[in-house]
């Protein structure tokens, strides 16, 4: 079974349809970049995956897990047992500003039952020198860039040990010389096999790094096929006139 299978997935918000029955998998190591129009879904379809937003029908598994099946949902203990396999970064980073960097990285395993209170230090710094950022541990968020901020994020979503990662734009928010160091821990996460499914307008990024380009637009996915394929040869129209390919 594919890591992630959503199947019939739609929700609403009033009278508002955002996800028309959408149905894909994610395979194990697989790094999926989600493109599409603004207010095309692509963020609610990624707080779906994580319980942000409830669906109204359809089905999510999760490692092979059912966190919603039929539009019923698993009990909450199970919903934050089955989300807890995911980490998340946004494009505002949300990190906690009256905290520390490190404090920032350590307070969810802290506060999540059944973690031994020994090991947070030893991960926390491992993951800031991952990230390139072991000199900021005791800094607060407001001294960083935003390029570090992000870093610090991505380095916070792994403390979990999360099997899969979802990043909302996460380079948006940054100055253009700042995308660049994020986009390297991005990478470098997907060469060592990180399952990923990344929303971005960085075509440089889908082109190098994702194995898999999926085009949303009006709370459908439209097409979805290899970077090479769908940048080169999109086969609808809606895609060739959003990636601006001759019509
Ligand atoms: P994208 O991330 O592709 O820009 P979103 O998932 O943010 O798209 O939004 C899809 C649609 O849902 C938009 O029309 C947006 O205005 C609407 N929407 C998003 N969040 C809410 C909300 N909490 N309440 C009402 N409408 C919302
Ligand atoms: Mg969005």
């Amino acid at each position: 079974m594919a890591i992630i299978e959503v199947a019939n997935l739609s929700k609403s918000y009033g009278e508002l349809n955002v996800l028309k029955q959408m149905t894909f998998q994610v395979e194990k190591k697989d790094v999926v970049a989600v493109i599409g129009p603004s207010g095309s879904g692509k963020s609610t379809m990624l707080r779906s995956l994580i319980h942000l937003e409830q669906i109204n029908s359809g089905t999510i598994h999760i490692v092979d897990e059912v966190l919603v099946k039929d539009g019923i949902y698993a009990k909450p203990s199970e919903i934050k047992r089955i989300t807890s396999k995911m980490g998340m970064v946004f494009q505002h980073f949300n990190l906690y500003p009256h905290l520390t960097v490190r404090e920032n990285l350590e307070l969810a395993p802290r506060i999540v039952k059944g973690e031994p209170m020994t090991g947070f230090r030893k991960r926390s710094l491992e993951l800031l020198e991952k990230v390139g950022l072991s000199e900021k541990a005791l800094d607060y968020p407001a001294k960083l860039s935003g390029g570090q901020k992000q870093r610090v994020a991505i380095a916070r979503a792994l403390m979990m040990n999360p099997e899969i990662l979802l990043f909302d734009e996460p380079t948006s928010a940054l100055d253009p010389e700042l995308t660049g160091e994020v986009m390297q821990v991005m990478k470098n996460l997907a060469e060592e096999h990180m399952t990923m499914i990344v929303v971005t307008h960085e075509m440089g990024f889908a082109r190098e790094v994702a194995n898999r380009v999926m085009f949303m637009d009006k709370g459908e996915i439209v097409e979805s096929g290899h970077p090479q394929q769908l940048f080169t040869n999109p086969k609808f129209d809606r895609t060739k006139a959003f990636l601006n390919v001759g019509l």
